[in-house]
This record gives structure tokens, sequence and C-alpha cells, in this order.
């Protein structure tokens, strides 16, 4: 595949690369990391820093391969290229390592107790954890919405549109363990893979598992083998789509304009792109104006694959071109589903002293709902 890229050449891929666009070095483009890589396999180079520092600049958006002739599969060969570098022991980054540190000991990467899962449950002060006993559905909250106070509304809302339209779900809360997705986008699969069982352990007890983390939805969907018991895995967006056809949620007029940012893990890696929009445009008065990036094409918020982690400055920047565009629509409301997303699209909103507001979808069909 690489020997493609080598003689095609084009460099379309740095179209849109929010990467590239940012630093403007070749090396950080797909084309001068896939030459990069190509050195290295060939023994040209080594495995040095400026080789690891580059192979972990992508942000595994995968907008690349969007504009790509050749359909270079680039975040699959970084994520293999990633894995080798831990097996060799030169990745990942020295930055990852408090993060890899409190995915071992406590099961999240945001280096807080187990119990912490718990606070958005006992604050909601309602009899969540009790009503979903004997449920077939599991809503699992990931780590970010939850351990994230600025964004722990969000789980809430989705279980306060799940009790109004009668859908009963159980909640693991401090049982519940990081699904491995930072630790595989890292390269780390052998801590992946024991998030993985210790996960699966309890998942496999329900026959459907619904979350509203775009990164837990892609990882446990199509990082996590069919065999061994996986039970169907839903992003909430797709249940609450369903229960508005059901007419068991009817959404009252909210006149406002809205934009939607597309998550990368939700839109080019799950290609869910109606259903976001299917519940926006169901909620009367709400005016949906797309952003000049949509859909397929939709601009990173530069929160993953640990280059956050890595290098804050540089996410921060992208977040900032994201909300730029957003701001161009005239929305007064930027709408996600992704934690990490809302969370790089807050700092930046933040940083730029910017009117706009963050929220996810759930959030805005419980106001409408509510
Ligand atoms: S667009 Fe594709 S083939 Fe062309 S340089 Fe980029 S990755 Fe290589
Ligand atoms: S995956 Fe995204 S960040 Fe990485 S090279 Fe491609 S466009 Fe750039």
């Amino acid at each position: 595949m690489l020997e493609d890229c080598s003689r095609c050449h084009c460099g379309c891929c740095k179209d849109g690369c929010p990467i590239y666009n940012t630093l403007f070095e070749e090396q950080v483009s797909a084309r001068g990391r896939n030459l990069i890589i190509r050195a290295y396999l060939k023994g040209v180079i080594e495995a040095d820093e400026r080789l690891v520092r580059t192979v972990y600049s992508c942000l595994l958006c995968r907008l690349d391969e969007e504009n790509c002739g050749a359909r270079i599969p680039c975040a699959e060969i970084y994520e293999n290229m990633r894995a080798h570098l831990v097996e060799k022991g030169v990745g990942p980054l020295p930055e990852h390592e408090a993060l890899t540190a409190s995915l071992r000991n406590y099961g999240n990467p945001w280096m807080q107790p187990k119990t912490a899962r718990e606070k958005w449950i006992k604050r909601s002060k309602l009899p969540l954890k009790e009503e979903g006993e004997g449920a077939k559905s599991l809503y699992y909250s990931g780590c970010t919405f939850p351990l994230d106070p600025s964004i722990q509304s969000v789980p809430l809302a989705v279980a306060k549109l799940f009790r109004l339209a009668g859908e009963k779900f159980a909640l693991l809360g401090k049982d519940e363990v990081c699904c491995g997705s930072t630790s595989l986008r890292i390269g780390e699969r052998k801590l992946f893979e024991e998030l993985r069982q210790n996960n699966m352990e309890k998942l496999k007890q329900y026959e459907r598992v619904i979350t509203s983390c775009a990164g837990c939805y892609k990882t446990m969907s199509q990082d996590y083998p069919d065999s061994d018991g996986k039970p169907e895995i839903l992003h909430s967006l797709q249940v609450l789509r369903d229960l508005l056809k059901w007419g068991k949620l009817k959404p009252s007029e909210t006149k406002v304009r809205v934009t939607y940012h597309d998550p990368c893990h939700l839109g080019r890696h799950s290609g869910m792109y109606d259903i976001p929009r299917e519940i926006i445009n169901s909620i009367p008065g709400v005016e949906l104006v797309e952003m000049r990036n949509s859909r397929e094409l939709a601009r990173c918020c530069g929160s993953g694959a640990g280059v956050k982690t890595a290098n804050p400055e540089v996410s921060l920047e992208i977040a900032k071109r994201r909300v730029e565009e957003a701001c161009e629509t005239g929305a007064e409301i930027l709408l996600s589903a992704c934690p990490f997303c809302e969370q790089g699209l807050i700092d930046a909103t933040k940083a730029m002293k910017k009117k706009i507001k963050v929220m996810d979808i759930a959030e805005l069909l419980l106001e409408a709902c509510d």
C-alpha cells in the first residue's frame, strides 16, 4: 500500500489535514509520514525520536483517506506502526505515560478513582441504578463524560430522555472500565486487551450496550471481535432516533439556529452522518446550518489519538479553526455527539471568547422534551 503512495506522491492528503495545516511541515502530512515509514520499513532509517514523533503526530481522523485517490488506509497503517513501536520499546511518547498509568491503576485515562464515575448518577438524585435492575440494555457512560464536570450533563440528559420514553437501562457505575480506545490508538495493544476482556465480562450480561461516546462506540462496535458473546453496540443517537420515530419522545418548538460537528469516530470511522441530523431536524423550530466542511469532509476537532495529551497547543489551534467554521454559520449552538470533541470545542470557544454554545445533541433534545 505504501508503495502506491510513493509512486503517486500527489499530496492530495494535505488538503484539509488538520495537523499539516497547523504545523506546515511535510513529515506530518500523510505523504511525508508515509515516506518516512517506508524508509524505516526498508531499513534506511532507525526508529529514532524523529520517526516516533512523526508516527504519533496524526489524529487518525481519516480525512486524508477521503481525498486520497489511492485510498491508502493511513489510520490503520499508523495504528499498526504505533503498536510496532510499543513492542520495540520506543513508543508511545513520554507524554502518554501518565495516561497509560492511569488506565492501569484506575481503569480510566483521567487519573480519577473508580468511585468518581458515580458522581453524575448521585448528583442527579434520581434512582437510576435501582430502576435499571434486570434491564436488558446497559447504558455505558464511558470515561470522559462522567469524569469531566463540564460535560457530565450529557449522560444525565440521555438517562432523562430514556426515562421519559420508558426505556429501561442498567448502569455499572464504579464497576465500569475504560473501553480501551485510547490505549489502542496509541499502540498499547496489551493494555487494550486487558481492558477489553475486563469490560466484556460485564457487557456480555446484556443484550445491548448503549453509549454516548463516539470513541467507545467505534471501539466496541469495530475493534472488539464479534465472537466472545459481544452484545449489540449502539450509539445513544440510534436509540433516541428510534424513540422519536415511535412517538415516545415529543419535542416541542425550540427556536434556535444550530450547526453540527461530525465526530471522526462517528462520521468517517462509522458512517453515521444522517442519524444526528434526523434528530436535530425532528425538533420543531430548530434551524440546522451546515458548516463549510461537514459530513465526510468534516474537519477533526484536534482531540483524538493521543495528540491532545502530547501536544495540547496544536490540538487547541485545530479546535479553534473548527469553532471559527461553526461561527461562520451564524449558529447560536454548536452541537456534537462525542465527549472529546465537546471538551476540545468548549476549550476553543473559551480561548477565543466566542459566544457560540457547545452542546451535545441529547442536551438540546432534552431541553425540547422537558
Ligand atoms: S493522497 Fe494518498 S497517494 Fe497521494 S500522497 Fe497522500 S497518502 Fe499518498
Ligand atoms: S488522519 Fe487526519 S491528521 Fe492524520 S494525516 Fe490524515 S488528515 Fe492528517
